[in-house]
């Protein structure tokens, strides 16, 4: 449903992401894992074009993305739709109740009815176990419940993968699992995901596959138990000794 080939991305003369190359089928559970600065957020971030590969090809269910810098404002909002990304901060708007975070999208780009909207939303909010949240300021939600409710707002556009950059790692470890709860049984409706993470737990056994990535490349991958028991690369030890 996904594939990236050769990605690359440059700041500054530096290399973010170098050449990654990546094929992840409909309902496979992604993990990435890799030392702060080793491009994680930076491959996340080219897959739903809020950086622009400087070169490569990105192929999104049968769709290649034109990267080579012209990208309609109609493809952009087609893209961002049918890949919902959450980040590690949560970005719900302030001013709105959680409710209307989660529908006004739904309105703005699926031209969802109002009552429509507000109806899914709160299908949505019921999944992630927060209706008795629909009518409160993101102010007033625990850091779980904020980022529970911005994984229902991406739900709310019916993406078709969905991308987490370390979802849990501005939370208190209690919170963080309310969190991981709801991604597992994401997971379990057969949702595509790439989630980057230092939850090695969550990784181990939720995910399909994990990769470790280091310089902006991918230094290995393969069933988490494996990767995690066996690691190839001296990297990936002393990565994973320092995390564990
Ligand atoms: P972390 O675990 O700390 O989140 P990461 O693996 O997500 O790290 P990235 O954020 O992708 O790493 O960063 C990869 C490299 O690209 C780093 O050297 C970073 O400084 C650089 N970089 C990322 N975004 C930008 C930007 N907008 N401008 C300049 N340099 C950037
Ligand atoms: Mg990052």
């Amino acid at each position: 449903i996904l594939s990236l080939r050769d990605v690359e991305k440059t700041f500054a003369g530096h290399c973010a992401v170098d050449g990654v190359s990546l094929d992840v089928a409909r309902g496979e559970v992604v993990a990435v894992i890799g030392p702060s600065g080793s491009g994680k957020s930076t491959m996340l971030r080219c897959i739903n074009l809020l950086e622009v590969p400087d070169r490569g090809t990105i192929t999104v269910d049968g769709t290649d993305l034109d990267t080579s810098g012209t990208v309609s404002a109609r493809d952009l909002t087609q893209l961002r739709r049918r890949v919902g990304m959450v980040f590690q901060s949560f970005n719900l708007f302030p001013h709105m109740t959680v409710l209307r975070n989660i529908s006004l999208p739904q309105e703005r780009v699926l031209g969802r009815s109002r009552d429509e909207a507000d109806r899914r939303s709160m299908e949505l909010l019921e999944r992630v176990g927060l209706q008795q949240k629909a009518d409160a300021y993101p102010a007033k939600c625990s850091g779980g419940q904020q980022q529970r409710v911005a994984i229902a707002r991406a739900l709310a556009l019916d993406p078709e993968i969905m991308l987490f950059d370390e979802p849990t790692s501005a939370l208190d470890p209690e919170l963080g699992l309310e969190v991981l709860a709801v991604m597992r049984q994401l997971a379990d409706t057969g949702m595509t995901m790439i989630v980057v993470t230092h939850e090695i737990h969550f990784a181990a056994t939720v995910a399909d596959r994990l990769i470790v990535m280091a310089d902006g490349r991918i230094l290995e991958q393969g069933p988490p138990q494996q990767v995690l028991d066996d690691p190839q690369h001296a990297r990936t030890r002393t990565f994973l000794s320092a995390i564990k």
